[in-house]
């Protein structure tokens, strides 16, 4: 009894002990400025002398003066606009610079960049904070949303909405789900064969990846992430480049077992999106009622006329070629990045003649060097379109994939777009993108604002 009532006596300094550490995180944060310096709720900034790239049109406006209020941006006007210019309005001469909707990645892995393939196994704490860290530079590049395809990503986004740790809003997919052998199965051969109702692999146990064989197995992993908060269901309807024992060849969930997934989330009023390259893999994922299609480099005419006329999305990535010469020489990684790799220009150009509904994204794994590119690889993309398109498909563009989640939008409310009504994520640019699009590729030099939700995360410009 005595010894119990010590152990407890500890309880509280433990906590203290873990408030301080998060306090000290906090606080290194705020010497970056990475952490809002603009109180929520009524929060009131007022943007004067900006040019403004919308989100939708190819060129800048005039100079304009911009309100935002609590979260959201209350008014744009070419005449001044007048403010109670009490201490609590923040006024910012934006000085003629670019303003622009914040940028979104559609196809991110926060949980899955700062670690290593063993790591993500590991130790789930370690991993909560390096993504912490991770999210706060994704942030700090500019990317004020992302999507997120797969890993647990649950608690991040949480502390993230919380105020907790600075990040961007994250559409939640939850653990990815795989069949056996597919991608997304990175157990060994050694943990073979799988007893039926028996214990889960450690993937599993940390939420990154779920394996289903039948259509009821799919039914309860999908809807376990629904129960989680998943804004949309992610499964992998054909073989991948980095898993180990699934060739890009395959497909492999069957029909059956994908309208299954398709059914629970639309049930929910959402939608499954399906990693894909290939033909076979993209046609019957689209004929189970799948809405997106993640990838899709090995596809061919007759699968893009099919998605130009059904109207299903096409989720792309431009590969860096980093990302390739990162799988060893000689590994079966490689050999499969090397058969992926030529197909993204192909399916950029059938995307482009049949104009697909396309949506940007990075893909980065593994990698805190790749994702300090964020910027750059979507400046890539002027190798198909041009420096506007490529901004307003990782703004307004994207932000139209994001409403597929319906009413389990997380954040409901306008996003990619400058517009009066909107929520206020953006971003003032020292010069103008779209005549110069490398600008992107440095944010810390040209990003000198940074908002989110109404509030200020980075600000040199002064007020
Ligand atoms: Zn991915």
């Amino acid at each position: 009894m005595t010894r119990k009532l010590k152990h407890g006596q500890y309880r509280p300094l433990v906590l203290v002990a873990f408030l301080l550490s998060l306090w000290q995180v906090g606080q290194a944060q705020e010497a970056q400025g990475a952490s809002p310096s603009t109180p929520s709720g009524g929060a009131v900034t007022l943007l004067q002398n900006v040019r403004i790239f919308d989100g939708k049109s190819t060129t800048l406006s005039g100079p304009r003066n911009i309100l935002v209020r609590g979260n959201k941006i209350e008014r744009i006007s070419a005449n001044p606009i007048a403010t109670d210019r009490s201490a609590t309005t923040v006024i910012i001469d934006g000085g003629g610079r670019t303003l622009m909707p914040g940028l979104i990645d559609n196809h991110w892995h926060a949980m899955l960049i700062r670690v290593t393939p063993a790591e993500s196994l590991g130790d789930a704490g370690y991993n909560n904070l390096l993504a912490g860290a991770e999210a706060t530079d994704t942030l700090m590049r500019g990317f004020t949303t992302v999507r997120d395809v797969g890993g647990p990503v649950f608690g991040l986004k949480r502390a993230i909405d919380e105020g907790v740790v600075p990040g961007p809003r994250i559409y939640p997919s939850g653990a990815v789900i795989t069949v056996t052998s597919g991608h997304g199965d990175f157990r060994q051969l050694t943990d073979l064969p799988r007893a039926i109702g028996g214990p889960l692999a450690r993937m599993e146990q940390l939420g990154g990846a779920m394996v289903a064989d039948s259509p009821d197995e799919v039914r309860v992993r999908a809807r376990e992430q629904l129960m989680q908060g998943a804004s949309q269901i992610k499964l992998t309807a054909g073989g991948g480049v980095s898993s180990p024992f699934s060739p890009v060849d395959v497909s492999t969930f069957t029909e059956a077992e994908l309208r299954a997934a398709v059914e629970a989330a639309e049930n929910w009023g959402t939608y499954v999106t399906v990693h894909a390259f290939t033909p076979a893999a993209i046609q019957r994922a689209i004929a189970a009622g799948v809405k997106v299609i993640e990838h899709g480099m090995l596809m061919d005419e007759a699968t893009a006329q099919l998605m130009a006329k059904k109207g299903i999305w096409l989720s792309m990535q431009p590969l860096p070629e980093g990302l390739r010469l990162g799988f060893p020489e000689g590994s079966v990684q490689r050999a499969k990045a090397d058969e992926v790799w030529p197909g993204i220009t192909r399916t950029y150009e059938l995307a482009k003649k049949h104009k697909l509904k396309t949506a940007w994204g990075t893909d980065v794994l593994f990698s805190r060097v790749l994702a300090q590119q964020q910027g750059a690889i979507l400046a890539s993309l002027t190798r198909w379109y041009t420096p506007a398109e490529a901004l307003i498909m990782a703004t307004s563009t994207n932000a139209e994939l994001l409403v597929l989640s319906g009413k389990r939008n997380p954040y409901p409310g306008k996003l990619g777009v400058v517009e009066e009504g909107a929520l206020a994520d953006l971003l003032v640019v020292d010069g103008d993108p779209i005549a110069n699009i490398k600008l992107i590729e440095d944010p810390a030099k040209n990003f000198v604002l940074i908002m989110k939700d109404g509030k200020i995360y980075k600000n040199t410009l002064g007020r």
